[in-house]
């Protein structure tokens, strides 16, 4: 089943949250068949963008490193599921770029989700420079390193994010999309429970293209799901 991920980012008061989670719910009736929903709102948004009627599920946008204790501003991943989150991305470009996240603290990072028993959806993904520099493939052989000591027999999303593709408006062309995609089943071709999806100016009017030529089994989409109607849109593209 393709998985579809919304990533509000810093956006969402509760009450937006709600009017968000009514206004999906509308348009996807029962469920959207084939599709597995998820929404990664801010923390405070978490239990407003809920669904009673499970249609999907919850994931949130970062955890701590730490298990607990005095780390003003931290949320666990103890919290983090206990709010009712099954997913929590994991080294999103963002939090690389502007928070300094390393391998090795994304490393801490994965082992606290499991510990919570949250699936991750670990970004991974080249700059433009890198890009130019033919240096794609080595970019995210690099980035999956950090998934070594990550237990092999779990559920596993990886997100294929190439930097300069995100909240650009200038998304992978499908065939880019399906090269990377390729490139990182065989760096992780011991993980039976893999999915990859694809992130970075998704809308719906590429989202078709990208999802049959892609490679991919999903997107990770951030501006265009802040409007139900272009999530419930994009997720209607398989
Ligand atoms: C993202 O930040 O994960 C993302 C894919 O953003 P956008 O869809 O806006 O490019």
């Amino acid at each position: 089943m393709n998985l579809f991920v919304a990533n509000w980012k810093m956006n969402m008061t509760r009450p937006q949250a709600r009017a968000y989670a009514l206004d999906l719910g509308s348009r996807i009736g029962d469920e959207i068949e084939g599709a597995e929903l998820v929404l990664a709102p801010p923390f405070t948004a978490l239990e407003a963008a809920r669904d009673p009627r499970g249609r999907w599920t919850l994931g949130a946008q970062n955890l701590s490193e730490h298990h607990a204790g005095a780390f003003t501003g931290e949320v666990s991943g103890a919290m983090i599921a206990e709010a009712g989150c099954r997913y929590v991305i994991v080294g999103h470009s963002e939090r690389r770029s502007l928070f300094g996240e390393d391998g090795p603290r994304l490393s801490r990072k994965l082992a606290r989700a499991r510990e919570s028993g949250l699936v991750p959806i670990y970004c991974v993904g080249e700059t433009e420079r890198e890009r130019a520099e033919g240096s794609t493939a080595a970019t995210l052989a690099r980035q999956v390193e950090t998934l070594a000591d990550d237990p092999a027999a779990e559920p596993l999303v990886v997100a294929y994010e190439p930097v300069w593709a995100i909240g650009t408006g200038l998304a992978a062309t499908p065939s880019d999309s399906a090269s990377a995609a390729a490139h990182l089943r065989e760096l992780l071709s011991s993980r039976a429970g893999l999915r990859i999806l694809y992130g970075g100016s998704v809308n719906p009017g590429n989202a078709r293209d990208l999802l049959t030529n892609g490679g991919v089994d999903g997107f990770l989409v951030g501006g265009a799901s802040l409007e139900a109607a272009g999530f419930a849109a994009i997720a209607r593209a398989g």
